[in-house]
């Protein structure tokens, strides 16, 4: 293997080669993977990822692309046998072109999404997408995970975001796909292969992404309510009287809330009452902050006389948003207070998520009485994080987590499938549910896309163990 490792040197220089104190690379962010690669390799450009390809596939050598490695589900993650090659994007990280009479900007894969939300702005533009892990997370990731996030409501995900790419192939070809089109029927649409495949079909090392016009207000509300069903009436009601303005709508339970105190007292609900339930919506637009919030508050106030909401307060400057905003984005480190839960990440259509929450609460504590449901996420899209954290009594942390992840997570995605949903909304396969989705896909399905893989990747050097 040494010759494998001189020839990386040979491609990328020494310095881009890593060959001891992986610890960054090959765990995963929540401790749940522990990999151990033969080598970790930084290339500069995409020639040099070209390169790297070629020669793992003449020796057919096991790659595993990574950018930020804040993924949630193992994806980034190499396997335990000291065989498999990280290639980590990170080095290519230049915004490349802003177009503003296209609304574009192209840019390489190794870019952090904080620094392509600044350019944007530097630019008077928005770049909508938006998640707790971005300061690290890279928009090469966001698209080979089709990353979500809290903005999907009013702007889509990250496949809605972007209008080109370019893709080192399996083989070592590259494909320059790198057209800022809003409209191109000229057959199949490629780039939507290597959006959300997690790496399994190549490697993307640019995009052409959408720029949207900066919201010159944006009003932020945290709402206290009685339910989940109250939360989606809520949701209907604001869409009515603020139409496509609403850009963020997120559900926080009581017991979310409650974890957030104990991991940090300051973190706290800016209502004086305890609800059963909160939403956390942003509604932005052009209009000037004073005509925005006068809207809100109408919006919210009808809510109230309609009996929707119990509670509700209107962020008065950015201090106070970032505030209600900081309850959101520490949550998913939060949770951590009672010990590992079991995590779900799971879709359903908007309109039967209350009807989820009542049948997968009840069938939990049937089976484990007592169990606590860290329940939280975009109810605006659909997506919920329903976290399980053990019962009070009658588990070590360690016994709920090795004994019943299995038979949890066999309960949830049970009722998620009877709804129609999806076991994975945005984190993707990864490792952690490459065998759980064989039981919620049609064999159909899942031999259409091993037909894809299989033609891109007849070796099955790219990301193996991952997704299929
Ligand atoms: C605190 C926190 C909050 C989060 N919140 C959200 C959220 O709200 N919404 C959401 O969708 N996700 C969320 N995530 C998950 C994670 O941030 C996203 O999945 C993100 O898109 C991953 O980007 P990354 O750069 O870290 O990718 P990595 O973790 O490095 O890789 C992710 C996957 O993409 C592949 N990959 C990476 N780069 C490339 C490339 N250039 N070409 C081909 N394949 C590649 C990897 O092999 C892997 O399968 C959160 C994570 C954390 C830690």
């Amino acid at each position: 293997m040494s010759g494998l490792i001189d020839q990386l040197r040979a491609i990328v220089g020494e310095p881009y080669v890593i060959t001891s104190d992986f610890a960054a690379y090959a765990n995963d962010w929540r401790k749940k993977y522990f990999g151990k690669p033969l080598v970790v390799v930084k290339p500069g450009t995409p020639e040099e990822v070209a390169a790297i390809v070629r020669l793992c596939a003449a020796t057919s050598t096991a790659l595993v692309p990574q950018a930020g490695n804040t993924g949630l589900v193992g994806g980034g993650v190499p396997d335990e046998s000291g065989t498999q090659v990280i290639l980590n994007v990170s080095r290519m990280n230049r915004v490349l072109e802003v177009d503003l009479t296209n609304n574009t900007m192209t840019v390489e894969a190794g870019c952090i999404l904080q620094n392509l939300q600044d350019t944007a702005a530097a630019n008077n533009r928005l770049f909508p997408l938006s998640l707790a892990a971005e300061g690290s997370c890279e928009i090469g990731g966001n698209i080979s995970t089709n990353a979500g996030g809290v903005q999907v409501l009013r702007y889509g995900n990250t496949r809605e975001l972007v209008l080109g790419l370019e893709v080192v192939l399996p083989s070592g070809e590259i494909w320059s796909g790198l057209k800022g089109l809003r409209k191109d029927n000229t057959g199949y649409d490629l780039k939507h292969l290597f959006i959300g495949a997690e790496g399994t079909l190549g490697i993307v090392t640019k995009a052409v992404l959408k720029l949207f016009p900066m919201p010159s207000a944006t009003q932020t509300a945290f709402v206290g309510l009685a339910s989940p069903r109250k939360a989606l009436e809520l949701l209907n009601h604001m869409k009515a009287a603020l139409g496509e303005r609403i850009t963020a709508f997120e559900l926080i339970s009581h017991f979310a809330l409650d974890v957030l105190e104990r991991f940090n007292p300051a973190l706290r609900s800016p209502l004086g009452e305890t609800h059963a339930w909160y939403v956390l919506t942003d509604i932005a637009d052009s209009r000037d902050a004073a005509a925005l919030a006068e809207d809100v508050e109408a919006a919210l106030g009808s809510a109230m006389e309609a009996d929707l909401i119990a509670d509700a307060a209107l962020a008065k400057n950015e201090t106070e948003a970032r505030r209600m905003w900081d309850l959101r984005e520490t949550l998913p480190e939060a949770q951590s207070v009672d010990g590992r839960n079991i995590k779900h990440d799971v879709s359903l259509p908007i309109s039967k998520i209350a009807d989820f929450i009542d049948a997968a609460d009840a069938a939990l504590d049937a089976a484990y009485p007592g169990v606590r449901p860290v329940n939280f996420g975009h109810l605006g899209d659909g997506n919920l994080h329903y976290n399980i954290t053990r019962p009070r009594d009658g588990f070590t942390e360690d016994e709920w987590m090795n004994n019943a992840s299995e038979p949890v997570n066999r309960i949830v995605h049970d009722c998620v499938a009877r709804f129609n949903g999806s076991i994975s909304a945005e984190h993707g396969l990864g490792q952690l549910k490459r065998e759980e989705i064989k039981r919620y896909k049609s064999e159909i399905e899942l031999n259409v896309m091993r037909a894809i893989k299989n033609a891109l990747d007849p070796k099955g050097i790219m990301n193996p163990g991952k997704v299929l």
